[in-house]
């Protein structure tokens, strides 16, 4: 998965939550990765390689305290669904 923009992410979330400020430690200051990543479902521990559903998520950590949260790239609008792969071999 390529890079993102993360102006966009960054637009889109300040429609979305304002000037949310970190739950944790009240500051105000996000930083977005450019980078997607990946939440691949549990399965005792095996590496399965096949239709194995895949979250693409993007990091956004508080510069403050580094509490992280993770947003889903496709509803933040970072790439399009029709992209989506499905890992089958
Ligand atoms: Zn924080």
């Amino acid at each position: 998965m390529g890079n993102i923009n993360p102006q966009q992410v960054i637009e889109h979330l300040q429609s979305k939550w304002g000037e949310s400020k970190c739950p944790l430690c009240n500051s105000g200051k996000w930083s977005v990765s450019d980078n997607i990543y990946e939440l691949r479902q549990y399965n005792k521990g095996k590496l399965v390689i096949g239709k194995i559903p895949i979250v693409p998520v993007i990091p956004i950590t508080c510069d403050n305290c580094g509490n992280t949260i993770l947003v889903n790239a496709i509803i933040v609008k970072a790439i399009d669904p029709s992209e989506k792969e499905t890992k089958d071999d």
